[in-house]
């Protein structure tokens, strides 16, 4: 017969989970039933890795006691719940990280409660430009973009391609180069405080929407403008506006390539000409793990390297993140495409027939210096 945890194993068991997800950086932690489990899983570098499968019997007590540290309400089973897990540095024994906050969800399934804890990092994200794995060209043309007085840098990619983690870098690039600019950050949510930089936090179904701060923004004369995200045609033409009067402005837009986010301002109304003037570059990125130093192993045979597994990376053989990017310049031959309201196939055709460095070939590039493996490129770039 199966031995029921008590509630006094749960304390120790959930005490050990949390410290465990802290001290190797977990960015979430999954309590997942089923049928006759409770699986424990751990979100580290973006993937989800089974660290237990503890029996049925211990669900309840677990949850419950999660619960009761996130300030739940421990009678009612049948409602989803959010909560905060105080005090959520306590937990960080032995860590390398801070964690400034812990968050609670738990919800309601056929098999039981389901519950996800968030932890937040006090680095999470925090990269400096020459530490995102990018190509010397690619950084160089940041660099170059940066140091400018006008012109908008568009980043596109799928939601958690690292995005903000560039244009924060992007951001402090700027504040160590050409300290005393006038910056004006847009966002919503603000992730974390840049000193240097005005930072307005952004109502998307409340007054203070992207198009409405923008508009009054650019009377408060900023030099630098970094806006979260253009969603619509009303913020894609006010970014267009402004990067054709004397404002640096970065910002991304949601699409799978660069020659779709040309297409998909076009697409939002703007005028091909202003595409061609306002536009500077488009930087399509994607985030590979790095495979672990401690276990990588070379394989001889491939001429390349395998992630292994060991203790330091949770058996994962991979520790930490990097990225891979593609850039296009609008120079004369894309211009005079954009002008013509080319096609989306005929823009990429005119890229690969011009030698563009697509992010397969960028990932390649990573992959022969021995930091993320053929596997972890097809899993990102298996749609590129
Ligand atoms: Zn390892």
């Amino acid at each position: 017969m199966k031995k029921q945890t008590t509630q006094c194993d749960a304390v120790g068991l959930v005490r050990t989970i949390l410290q465990d997800a802290v001290k190797n950086g977990a960015s979430d932690i999954h309590f997942e039933p089923t049928a006759g489990s409770l699986v424990v899983r751990f979100r580290l570098d973006g993937s989800l890795k089974t660290i237990e499968t503890l029996p049925k019997t211990a669900s309840d007590t677990v949850i419950s006691r999660l619960k009761v540290l996130g300030g739940l309400l421990t009678y009612r089973n049948d409602i989803p719940q959010e909560g905060r897990i105080e005090n959520a540095g306590d937990w960080a024994e032995g860590a390398a990280g801070a964690v400034t906050d812990m968050r609670l969800a738990v919800f309601p399934t056929i098999y039981g409660q389901r519950a996800v804890v968030r932890l937040f990092f006090e680095n999470a994200g925090l990269m400096e430009l020459d530490k995102l794995g990018l190509s010397v060209a690619i950084e160089e043309s940041l660099k170059a973009f940066a140091a400018g007085n006008q012109g908008v840098l568009l980043l596109t990619g799928p939601a958690g391609s690292g995005k903000s983690t560039t244009l924060g870098a992007m951001l402090r690039y700027i504040l160590q180069t050409c300290p005393g600019k006038s910056i004006v950050a847009l966002e919503d949510p603000v992730e974390r405080g840049i000193e240097g930089v005005t930072q307005v936090q952004i109502e998307p179904h409340g007054e203070l929407t992207f198009p409405v701060a923008l508009r009054s923004l650019l009377r408060q004369d900023p030099e630098v403008l970094m806006l979260g995200e253009i969603r619509d045609a009303e913020t894609a033409k006010m970014v267009i506006e402004a990067g054709l009067t004397g404002h640096l402005l970065m910002s991304t837009l949601h699409s799978g390539s660069c020659s779709g986010a040309l297409l998909r301002l076009l697409e939002m109304g703007i005028e091909p000409y202003q595409v061609t003037s306002a536009i500077s570059a488009i930087l399509n990125q994607r985030l590979v793990r790095r495979l672990c130093e401690k276990c990588k192993r070379r394989d001889e045979s491939a001429g390349r390297y395998e992630a292994v597994g060991c203790e330091a990376c949770v058996n994962t053989g991979y520790h930490g993140r990097m990225l891979l990017a593609e850039r296009v310049e609008l120079d004369g031959p894309l211009r005079k495409a954009i002008l013509q309201r080319a096609d989306l196939e005929t823009l990429d055709t005119l890229l690969a027939e011009r030698g563009h460095m697509n992010l397969v070939q960028d990932g390649r590039r990573l992959i022969a210096q021995g930091l993320t493996t053929e596997s972890e490129l097809e899993r990102v770039c298996g749609g590129c």
